[in-house]
């Protein structure tokens, strides 16, 4: 009779961790509903079929500053994204908020001069 317990406990853990993923993934969604999918810097069209590449920065570099508005946002290529970072790693430095975060879209500061190890980064994630 009290068969429906179980069940709802095991729906609720899913629940939790697809909320979690929801909350990782919101701002990228936003992001690529608002501006269209091209790179802020290199001009680069994306398509779904490797809209992996595109990533959301954070102009102030705070990945906790998501306005509704997307001012904050700027979507760039993995390769721009990374010159942006590499010009100014002593903001991202003081970044820890996030760093307890697997890995979202913003969280590449151990690129290497090899591109292809932050794409890989990408696609695993
Ligand atoms: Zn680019
Ligand atoms: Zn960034």
């Amino acid at each position: 009779m009290a068969s429906n317990t179980n069940k709802t406990n095991t729906s609720r853990v899913a629940e939790m961790m697809r909320s979690q993923k929801d909350r990782e993934g919101t701002y990228r969604e936003r992001a690529l509903k608002l501006y269209p999918w091209i790179c802020g810097h290199c001009c680069r069209e994306f398509t779904s079929k490797n809209l992996r590449e595109l990533t959301v920065h954070h102009k102030d570099h705070n990945h906790d500053n998501n306005p509704p508005d997307g001012t904050n946002w700027e979507l760039l290529c993995i390769y721009c994204h990374d010159n942006e970072h590499s010009r100014d790693q002593v903001a991202d430095a003081y970044d820890t908020t996030s760093s307890a975060k697997s890995s979202d879209s913003d969280s590449d500061n151990d690129f290497t001069d090899n591109p292809f190890a932050g794409l890989s980064n990408l696609i695993k994630d």
